[in-house]
C-alpha cells in the first residue's frame, strides 16, 4: 500500500538519479484526479507513443486526443533521453487490464498472461509514453533507453520496489503491443542492475 510521491518529490526523485527533466505547464496540477481515484500505487508502466517528434509527441500526451483527453502519461521520454513532465495524478495510460497481473506485481511475482480487462490500472501505475512509432523498425536509441531505465529505478528506489514493479502496456491490457522495439524482461534487468 504506497501513497503516491508529491509531485515535488517526484521530480527531485527523478533528478537525483540523473534524469534530465523538463516541466511543461502546469504539469503538477494537470490530471484526471476528478474521473476517479490515483493511488496506492503499485508500479510503473512503459508505453510507446506511436508518434514522431519531440514537440509533436508532448504535445499530443499533454493533451490527449479527440477520444481520450490528456495527460495521457505522466512524462514523456523522447528519443533524446529527456523527460517531459506533462502531467501528474491519475492520467490516461493503462486503461482497464488483468487483476491477475496487478496481483503480481504487488508481489513482484512472475508476470501472468494478461487476458482480462477488469481493473482500473490508471489508478495504481506511473506511465511514461515513449517517443517511438511503434512499428518495429523506428529505432530506440541508447540515450533514450537510459533514460527509461532511469526513471523506472527512481521510482522503484522511492517505494522500495524491485525490477518486477515495472511492467509494459503490453503486459497490462489484452490487445496492447506497447512497447515495442526491445523487451520488457530487457529493460527489467536494466532497472535491477541499477537498482544494486
Ligand atoms: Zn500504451
Amino acid at each position: 500500500m504506497a501513497p503516491p510521491m508529491s509531485a515535488g518529490g517526484f521530480q527531485n526523485q527523478l533528478k537525483e538519479e540523473g534524469v534530465t527533466v523538463v516541466e511543461v505547464g502546469d504539469w503538477e496540477h494537470h490530471n484526471r484526479n476528478h474521473k476517479g481515484p490515483w493511488g496506492p500505487v503499485h508500479g510503473v508502466m512503459i508505453h510507446h507513443s506511436v508518434t514522431s517528434g519531440s514537440e509533436h509527441t508532448v504535445g499530443i500526451c499533454r493533451a490527449g486526443r479527440p477520444d481520450l483527453p490528456g495527460p495521457l502519461c505522466h512524462g514523456v521520454i523522447t528519443k533524446d533521453g529527456v523527460l517531459h513532465l506533462v502531467g501528474y495524478g491519475r492520467a490516461n495510460h493503462a486503461g482497464l487490464g488483468d487483476d491477475d497481473v496487478l496481483r503480481a506485481v504487488i508481489a513482484e511475482k512472475a508476470l501472468p498472461p494478461d487476458n482480462e480487462a477488469n481493473t482500473d490500472g490508471n489508478r495504481h501505475f506511473y506511465g511514461f509514453e515513449c517517443e517511438n512509432l511503434g512499428d518495429g523498425k523506428d529505432p530506440w536509441p541508447e540515450a533514450q533507453l537510459e533514460a527509461i531505465e532511469k526513471v523506472a529505478a527512481a521510482i522503484c528506489r522511492h517505494h522500495g520496489w524491485t525490477e518486477r514493479s515495472v511492467i509494459g502496456h503490453l503486459e497490462w491490457q489484452p490487445g496492447k503491443v506497447d512497447p515495442r522495439g526491445f523487451t520488457m524482461a530487457s529493460m527489467r534487468e536494466r532497472v535491477r542492475d541499477r537498482l544494486k
